[in-house]
Order: structure tokens, then C-alpha cells, then sequence
């Protein structure tokens, strides 16, 4: 119930994920991988997510997600 509720707020806080798959080429391209060409599946709950190589972490939040945008144009302005 409680995790339930979480899910619904948070969207998915389950912390297995398959190994990070890169995008290659134009085939399948989900949504998830759109952001940073890696993406990761929850184990538990099937959703993809964004995976930044970088700092080896998922991105599962729109916050996490304005951040990397956010870190990528640091980088490209150094
Ligand atoms: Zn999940």
C-alpha cells in the first residue's frame, strides 16, 4: 500500500534494473533512451528508464532529468 503509493507519487521506486542497454542506430528507439541514448528496465515493473554512463546512476525523475540536461551543458560550455 505504502509502496503503492509511492509508485503513484514518485513514479517507479524499484531498485532492480537489467543492465544498461545503449541505443545503437535508428531501430527501436524507446522513449526512455531519448535522453541520454542508454536506458535501463525495472526488473520489477517493466518501466524504462533513462541511464547516464556518466555518473553510473538511473534517471528516474523529471529533477534528475533537468539535471543531466543541466550537467551536459556545463560540459559542452567547458
Ligand atoms: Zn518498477
Amino acid at each position: 500500500m505504502i509502496a503503492r503509493l509511492i509508485d503513484l507519487v514518485f513514479g517507479c521506486h524499484h531498485s532492480r534494473y537489467s543492465f544498461p542497454v545503449t541505443i545503437r542506430g535508428a531501430g527501436r528507439r524507446p522513449q526512455a533512451g531519448a535522453l541520454t541514448g542508454t536506458y535501463v528496465a525495472c526488473l520489477d515493473c517493466g518501466k524504462e528508464f533513462p541511464y547516464d554512463w556518466q555518473e553510473m546512476r538511473v534517471i528516474t525523475s523529471q529533477a534528475d532529468k533537468r539535471e543531466y540536461v543541466a550537467s551536459l551543458a556545463t560540459k559542452h560550455a567547458a
